[in-house]
């Protein structure tokens, strides 16, 4: 079975950290990955972003196709929705010529939506989709710049054509139900995969030692893209609200398009008399990662909103308690009072709290990190990508039910001169 798996806006295999690699693009590499390894042929489809090759065989079963849509180089995903149209007709150019047709379409974010719905329809084959953030609630979060509308009309159209969509969370499960009228038969929650073999307890001190900290001080990190949502802000109200000068945060993120973002939490951290107790880290490679989980004492994670939220997963398979805001995937996965704390409220104090608790309480600190390891065991990917599978094949069969039905007519003509390009080959 050929899989199509479609990230336009963002390259799976760039770095994450930066302020459009993170969570995604993690998914993507590895599910993709996973996928090949059950013995799939999964193609990574993504844009061209540099002097690349248009297709690398990354392994048996697993390459990465580069479709030429706007200039070869990084561009924000506000300016590759522009090119959107040119990245749709490549990939069905692309598909079009291909030995073996695709068997399932499955697009990672809207814009990949669009133009993996697209091919879909013009192959006759299922479109799976997984959106990964939504446009409309991101907007009720209200604390990023508002999201266009455009976006949110095509989320509701994607949604309404998918032959499935795949939520990381029964929340968002929940919100693709009652702000996008999803059908509910059409959904599937499957939570995110981590690398349990990577993302695993370590040697603490020696951690210490190789990231030049103090053997007993409290360390806190936070990890993540840099930008609002993550509410870093609340962070830096809590530590000073601890008011223990031998306490680090870690700060493991954002590239130079954060470098606004790092100002402003700098001078706010200067405000309230934390500075020194700040260690911003910039990004930091994936695979060198858990040296940084196994420094910590607690990880939070206050965003303001959080799909499902990785990070809280690797430090927990890390054996590190979460100190997590109680939002989106992060009600799923962080156990209050058990692996960590939901903190109900967007404010310092209870965070602060919180971490009080954990930080001055080494008992209670190592049987929670001993639960945390525990509890996401059930995130190991080969039972994720066992569940994609699933998903894959229910979506096949569904449309075998319905074979010979009527195509909409309202995507007749982009059907029409889709299907012409792919030479009618279905
Ligand atoms: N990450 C990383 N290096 C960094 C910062 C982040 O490898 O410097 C990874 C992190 O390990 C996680 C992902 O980026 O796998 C962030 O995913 P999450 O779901 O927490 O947030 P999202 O990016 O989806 O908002």
């Amino acid at each position: 079975m050929r899989i199509a798996q479609i990230s336009a806006h963002t390259n799976p295999l760039a770095a994450p950290g930066g302020r459009e690699t993170g969570g995604m693009n993690v998914y993507v590499r590895e599910l993709s990955a996973e996928l090949a390894h059950l013995g799939y042929d999964a193609d990574i489809i993504t844009r061209l972003d540099g002097p690349l090759p248009r297709i690398e065989q990354l392994g048996p079963h697993l390459r990465v196709i580069r479709i030429e849509a706007g200039p070869p180089e990084p561009l924000d995903k506000s300016v590759v929705a522009t090119h959107l149209p040119q990245f749709a007709d490549g990939l069905l150019r692309f598909a079009a010529e291909l030995p073996e047709p695709y068997d399932i379409v499955h697009s990672h974010y809207w814009q990949s939506g669009w133009a993996g719905g697209i091919l879909a329809r013009a192959a006759s084959i299922p479109h799976v989709v997984m959106f990964h953030t939504l446009g409309e609630v991101k907007n009720r979060a209200r604390i990023s710049e508002q999201e266009p509308a455009m976006r949110i009309h095509h989320e509701r159209l994607i949604v309404q054509r998918a032959d499935a969509i795949v939520t990381a969370s029964d929340h968002e499960r929940g919100l693709l139900e009652r702000y996008y009228g999803a059908d509910p038969a059409k959904l599937a929650t499957v939570p995110c995969g981590v690398d349990l073999e990577h993302f695993r307890p370590g040697d603490r001190a020696g951690a210490r030692t190789a990231l030049g900290l103090q053997a007993d001080a409290p360390v806190l990190i936070w990890v993540g893209r840099l930008e609002k949502l993550k509410g870093v802000d609340i962070l830096i109200e809590a530590l000073a609200q601890l008011d223990d000068p031998a306490v680090t945060l870690l700060i493991v993120g954002g590239d130079e398009h954060a470098e606004g973002l790092k100002a402003e939490l700098q001078a706010q951290a200067a405000a309230a008399g934390v500075e020194p107790n700040i260690r911003f880290e910039g990004a930091v490679a994936h695979e060198r990662l858990p040296l940084y989980y196994h420094a910590a004492d607690v990880c939070v994670v206050p965003s303001y909103y959080e799909s499902f939220g990785l990070v809280a997963v690797e430090a927990m398979a890390c054996g590190v308690p979460v100190v997590a805001s109680r939002v989106g995937g992060l009600i799923s996965t962080v156990t209050d009072g058990v692996t960590g704390y939901l903190i109900p409220w967007r404010c310092p104090e209870p965070f602060a709290e919180k971490l009080e608790v954990l930080l001055y309480n080494p008992e209670l600190r190592r049987n929670f990190g001993r639960a945390a390891r525990r509890s996401v065991e059930r995130f190991r990917w080969p039972n994720v990508g066992l569940r994609i599978a699933d998903v894959y094949d229910t979506a096949r069969a569904a449309r075998r039910a319905h074979a010979g039905a009527a195509e909409s007519p309202a995507f007749g003509k982009e059907v029409y001169e889709a299907a012409v390009l792919l030479g009618n080959r279905r």
